[in-house]
């Protein structure tokens, strides 16, 4: 049934035909070791270090074992940028900050309930727009509508590193908290839904293939957007190089379309984004050690559910808002239950 498609399945593939193909170039600085010179003329063992691309640059380590450092009070960027809105004041950079990640000998991972909503298109579909593109779409007048209902019943979207702080139990949640998360980044995403959540203060997370971006892909926002987007408080975190199938991937591949999008990003942003899309929804095992070697803290799907952990981190489901949601259902979409700020009663 083609309401159970996965993000822009249909729409995608034939539009990511149109990109132009990039050559593949190894990221390892131990590329550039291509001449050494000899020593001496007589030497026969010249040093030719081949690049294997299990070799990741050393400033993308995970720390995993780091449990005991303390998170530094790093809080600041998720409640003052909400409010205050600082004109191009650049957040806080999360490179040197290592989030002590729970191990099985005893840190504490919560597990919350916070809806992650799932947006692609926050614009009128065009009239030639098949069902495909339609249900990707949300118009703005509805998603004014569903914001609004956010802010009239008292929920505070958070980004996925207030969620990953309330996992690991440094940092408690705000009251009905929701993730706000919009894949592809879509021009509309600036034109149409940017102004919408500064009207109410909310904060987006904007999934960003970073090729659409550079090679300048209409439709698509450009650098000059997301960076001032991003200085106003709103996230942008990877959905890949150039969306694709991420399934049976060789492993250069997986660095290639994870590393240089997260990189490029750092560059424009001042931060380095820690949080993965799977273009549409496509993954595997491979793609998620990837990612935990590279020094992401986790990654959503298109996968429905509610609930995250630690564990299933790199698996986040999300709720997808379509074409045809009725505000009705977007209510129950978003709603806490019994949770109390994210957590069950008895977990308080
Ligand atoms: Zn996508």
């Amino acid at each position: 049934m083609w309401l159970a498609i996965s993000c822009g399945q249909a729409t995608e593939p034939e539009s990511v035909a149109q990109i132009p193909t990039t050559t593949f170039t190894a990221v390892s600085p131990l590329a550039t070791f291509t001449s050494v010179p000899t020593l001496t003329s007589t030497s026969t063992k010249t040093a030719t270090p081949t690049y294997t691309p299990t070799n990741l640059p050393p400033t993308q380590t995970p720390t995993l074992q780091n449990t005991s450092t303390p998170i530094p009070s790093n809080t600041p960027t998720a409640t003052a940028t909400q409010t205050i809105q600082p004109t191009n004041t650049p957040l806080p950079t999360f490179t040197a900050t290592p989030l002590p990640l729970p191990t099985p000998q005893g840190v504490i991972s919560w597990t919350v309930k916070v809806p992650i909503l799932m947006y692609h298109y926050i614009s009128v579909p065009p009239e030639n727009a098949d069902v495909y593109r339609t249900d990707l779409s949300v118009i703005p007048d509805a998603f004014l509508e569903q914001m609004t209902y956010l802010a009239e019943n008292g929920y505070n979207p958070i980004d996925f590193y207030d969620l990953s702080r309330a996992i690991t139990d440094q940092q408690e949640l705000p009251e009905k908290p929701v993730i706000l998360t919009f894949d592809d980044g879509y021009l509309d995403n600036y034109e149409n839904a940017y102004p919408i959540l500064e009207q109410f203060g909310f904060k987006g997370t904007f999934f960003i293939v970073t090729e659409f971006v550079d090679f300048g892909r209409e439709g698509y926002m450009s650098w000059e957007m997301i960076t001032e987007m991003g200085d106003n408080g709103h996230r942008f975190e990877p959905h890949s190089r150039t969306h694709p199938d991420l399934r049976n991937q060789e492993r250069a591949v997986l660095i290639w379309e994870m590393l240089g999008p997260q990189e490029t990003l750092a560059y424009h942003l001042g931060y380095t984004p820690r949080y993965f899309s799977y273009p549409s929804g496509r993954y595997d095992e491979d793609a998620i050690q990837i990612l935990d070697e590279l020094g992401f803290w986790g990654a959503v799907t298109t996968q429905s559910g509610k609930w995250h952990g630690f564990p299933e981190r790199f698996e986040w489901a999300r709720l997808r808002v379509r074409f045809n949601t009725p505000l009705a259902e977007f209510e129950d979409m978003v709603d806490p239950g019994d949770t109390i700020n994210g957590k069950r009663p008895e977990d308080n």
